[in-house]
């Protein structure tokens, strides 16, 4: 599916279909402007799988990056690792998006760094607020917290997802991977 998801839809589609881990480096992209490597790989990967093309997503990074360094540092420090992730330089191997899996079991965030699950990184009352920023309460925000309790965090954005998506509790048979999140997403909306 390369190819079908342009830079200018991923502001849209982060509001709609994007899990909550791409969702917050997005955020964190478009307030800061730079994101720093685990973010860039984490992020990078899953555009690439949702349908971004290398030229676009040269084009979506620099548009931000150079909001705060001229282009030609991001020419030089940044669109190396970009083509990169595309196999189009180095090893050229072709690098797969993260899993969720991957995500909450490796590379532990540390200050600065917006990678990894909200689900198992941020603090507990920090995402019960950005729930509730984003409406989801009463048996949603319920079964999340207790899934958080039993840490539980795929089943925690599987709910999630039901949340969003104004789905029954425990319908959906289970989130592993962003790209999957994505995909159902779509096709609940479409
Ligand atoms: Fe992202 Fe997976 Fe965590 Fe959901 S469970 S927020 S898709 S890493």
């Amino acid at each position: 599916n390369v190819g079908q998801i342009t830079a200018d839809m991923i502001e849209m589609l982060s509001k709609k279909s994007f899990p909550l881990c791409m969702q917050h480096l997005h955020q964190a992209l478009r307030q800061n402007h730079h994101l720093r490597h685990g973010g860039r790989m984490q992020y990078g990967l899953f555009l690439k799988g949702i349908g971004l093309s290398l030229d676009e997503a040269l084009k979506f990074w620099r548009s931000e990056f150079t909001k705060i360094m001229d282009g030609d540092k991001f020419d030089k420090q940044y669109a190396y690792n970009i083509r990169h992730n595309y196999g189009k330089e180095g090893k050229r191997a072709d690098y797969t998006p993260y899993s969720c899996m991957k995500i909450i079991m490796s590379n532990v965030p540390g200050t600065g760094d917006y990678h990894g699950c909200p689900f198992r990184h941020m603090d507990a009352d920090l995402l019960k607020q950005k729930l509730r920023a984003q409406n989801i309460g009463g048996e949603y925000l319920d079964k999340i917290m207790i899934d958080l309790k039993g840490n539980h965090y795929q089943l925690a954005c599987t709910h999630y997802f039901e949340a969003v998506h104004h789905l029954s509790l425990d319908t959906h048979n289970g989130i592993n991977h962003p790209s999957q999140y994505f995909d159902d997403s779509q096709k609940e909306l479409n």
